[in-house]
């Protein structure tokens, strides 16, 4: 009987200091679990480092070496959607190159797999020790907000390390949408899903390339992605105020039928309540604008990622020649 196999997707952008670690790693794990047979898909990320040339250096001399190279960057979504679409294995496997997402763990995720009978298996961090105070407490809103406002439930503190068997893989790949959202379709898609928790590690080597900002622009991705719950914030925001003005209007013309001596006074209260609406006004034209810009790009159906150079594509130049 042939073995099965296990893909392993590894997303690199400028990782050329931390892959000589991680291909130690792995190729341990790949001779520990001789049971399955293995193919390593490194997507080099339009990196501006070496790592491509780390990784060609590797596909020379490993036969589980495989590897996509972006034109450009094109960001860690579209890494891991071109590495799962170039999969062939019966599982596939996704892991940073940095090994924050120990390849060690491996072993132990495909036997909860097998033993549990399900569809995958993801990772999440058990704390978050190390982590700025101020992270953690944006991460913990964020939680709390889109799993109030989406249908898709969300895992605090999961990683992106998720091993997943063909058919899960399969219906991951048949969504075809251009803003992707690994962390929401994964769910989205169903099956079964065990979680095992682990501890937070540190890189191996190099930097991250997330800052606060730019997880602040993920987290409002993820809303726009999965909830359409801030479109209606604008119809409750309108009608609060519409019901809010009738009691005003009421309220004063009581008080002129009670006491018509009394002028109505203030303009400073005026000009507040005008700019406090006008504001909401602006805030929920902005939503909207959200919106419509996400459909705007779904709509011009760009690629996701262009490819510049595959380890096939090398060979078969070399035939054609
Ligand atoms: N990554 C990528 N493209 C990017 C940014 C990151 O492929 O535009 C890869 C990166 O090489 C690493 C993984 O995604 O393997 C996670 O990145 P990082 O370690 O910076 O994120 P963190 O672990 O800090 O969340
Ligand atoms: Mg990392």
């Amino acid at each position: 009987m042939s073995k099965e196999k296990i893909s392993v997707i590894v997303p690199c952008y400028n990782e050329a200091l931390a892959l000589p670690y991680f291909f130690d790693e792995i190729s341990k794990i790949i001779s520990d679990m001789a049971d399955y047979d293995f193919e390593v898909i490194y997507v080099d990320d339009g990196s501006n480092d070496a790592t491509l040339d780390v990784i060609r250096n590797r596909a020379a001399s490993d036969p589980f070496t495989r590897y996509i190279s972006f034109s450009r960057n094109f960001g860690k979504e579209s890494a891991m959607l071109a590495g799962m679409r170039a999969a062939r294995g019966d599982y596939a496997v996704i892991m940073d190159a940095d090994l924050q997402d120990p390849p060690a763990m491996l072993p132990q995720m495909m036997a909860l797999l097998k033993e549990k009978g399900c569809d995958s298996v993801g990772t999440r961090r058990g704390n978050r020790k190390g982590e700025p105070l101020i992270r953690s407490l944006f991460a913990r809103c964020f939680y709390g907000i889109i799993n109030r406002i989406s249908k898709v439930k969300f895992i605090p503190g999961a990683r992106d390390y998720r091993l997943m068997t063909r058919r899960m893989l399969d219906s991951v790949l048949s969504l075809s949408e251009y803003n992707r959202f690994s962390k929401g379709i994964f769910e989205w898609v169903g099956f079964k899903t065990e979680w095992i928790a682990y501890q937070n590690v540190k890189r191996v080597a190099g930097k991250t390339k997330w800052s606060f900002r730019s997880l602040f622009g993920y987290s409002m991705e993820c809303i726009i992605a999965f909830s359409t719950a801030p479109l209606s914030i604008s119809s409750y925001l309108g009608i609060s105020f519409f019901v809010i003005s009738i009691i005003g209007a009421l309220y004063i013309a009581i008080r002129k039928i009670i006491d018509s001596s009394t002028a109505v006074s203030g303009w400073a209260s005026l000009a507040v309540i005008i700019l406090f609406v006008s504001g909401i006004q602006l805030f929920c034209v902005g939503i909207l604008g959200q919106y419509l810009s996400k459909t705007y790009m779904e709509t011009k159906r760009r690629p996701d990622y262009i490819v510049a150079e595959t380890e096939s594509k090398n060979s078969e130049t070399e035939d054609i020649k």
